[in-house]
């Protein structure tokens, strides 16, 4: 179904807008290359919400290549606006800015927690500071160990030397 309606399809019958308006499509049909006659829902919606006659006049205003741009904008404005007949597209940009507006509060509320794990891991803590006092005290306590013992056999050699001597 989908290779027949493809290029075979769109140039030989009418494209959505003049079958819709129930008008021939003339070669070179301004609405041909945007308006599909597989997609007759995109020309309705755009026709329903601003009219068939200021699509015209806006497209014969803008250059060739800017043109598929403006038709896929009036078409998402238009399907906006079918779905949501109020707000339109606004109620979607809404809907984005509150989605951004909170996962902002998530970002900043997670940096935060970053931030204060990472100041208890770079300052030392009451935890930390009792190790820093700890090890040098702990480590001069062994080398005075040692030093006693070294005293001790300094003694001891002496006390032989003193033995030796007399
Ligand atoms: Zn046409």
């Amino acid at each position: 179904m989908s290779s027949y309606s493809s290029s075979s399809a769109s140039s030989n019958s009418p494209c959505a807008a003049c079958k819709f308006l129930r008008r021939k499509c003339m070669q070179g049909c301004i609405f041909a290359p945007y308006f599909p006659p597989e997609e007759p829902q995109k020309f309705f919606n755009v026709h329903k919400i601003f009219g068939a006659s200021n699509v015209t006049k806006l497209l014969n205003e803008l250059l060739p290549h800017q043109r598929e741009d403006a038709v896929n904008s009036l078409a998402y404005e238009a399907d906006a606006r079918m779905k949501d007949p109020v707000y339109g597209c606004v109620g979607a940009i809404s809907v984005l800015q509150q989605q951004v507006q909170l996962l902002q509060k998530e970002l900043d509320a997670a940096n935060a927690n970053l931030l204060k794990y990472a100041c208890s891991y770079c300052h030392p803590s009451a935890h930390a500071g009792h190790q820093q006092v700890l090890l040098p005290y702990h480590s001069s306590l062994q080398w005075s160990n040692n030093s006693d013992n070294e005293q001790m056999r300094e003694k001891g050699g002496y006390v032989y030397g003193d033995v030796d001597g007399s």
